[in-house]
């Protein structure tokens, strides 16, 4: 598992130092999302513009640690374009994988698990987190924010 951690280690550092959709977006008519974890102090701001049933652009501003800027920066990756469907399917993949712990799976589960890191891809490297309870508001502070903005679209 160690080159996948290192490989995991740089994706999250890449998206760290280079965060992709930064910005904002004129509103309207995109949409703005707040988030808060008040637990480590960061804050997360989210446009969203929709058309169709489809996330055609997000931009992500705001301040926080690396975990949750890495994180803001995988998700506008993985649902930018993407369908109301797809977004909402990567919102419950990316939350299922942090609520589980590779530890408590049977050998079947562990093969399932593999699968499911594929289909997330780079969202994947995130995984680690998990082993640091303490994190894990931080990275799917982006997320439920994200979720947020979806159900106040009724989208
Ligand atoms: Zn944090």
């Amino acid at each position: 598992m160690s080159n996948l951690d290192d490989l995991y280690r740089e994706i999250i550092l890449d998206h760290y130092r280079s965060p992709r959709n930064r910005g904002q977006l004129a509103t309207p008519p995109a949409h703005r999302v707040e988030g808060f974890n008040p637990l480590c102090g960061d804050e997360i701001t989210i446009d969203l513009l929709v058309d169709d049933g489809v996330l055609v652009d997000l931009k992500l501003s705001g301040q926080g640690c690396s975990i949750s800027q890495a994180s803001s920066s995988l998700m506008s990756v993985a649902v930018k374009g993407k369908s109301r469907d797809d977004v909402r399917h990567a919102i419950a993949s990316f939350k299922e994988m942090m609520l589980r712990h590779e530890s408590a799976l049977s050998d079947d589960e562990s093969k399932n698990q593999v699968a499911r890191l594929r289909e997330l891809g780079e969202i994947a490297a995130l995984q680690g987190v998990v082993k640091f309870p303490v994190r894990i508001k931080c990275a799917t502070l982006a997320w439920n924010t994200l979720a947020q903005g979806l159900d106040e679209l009724a989208l």
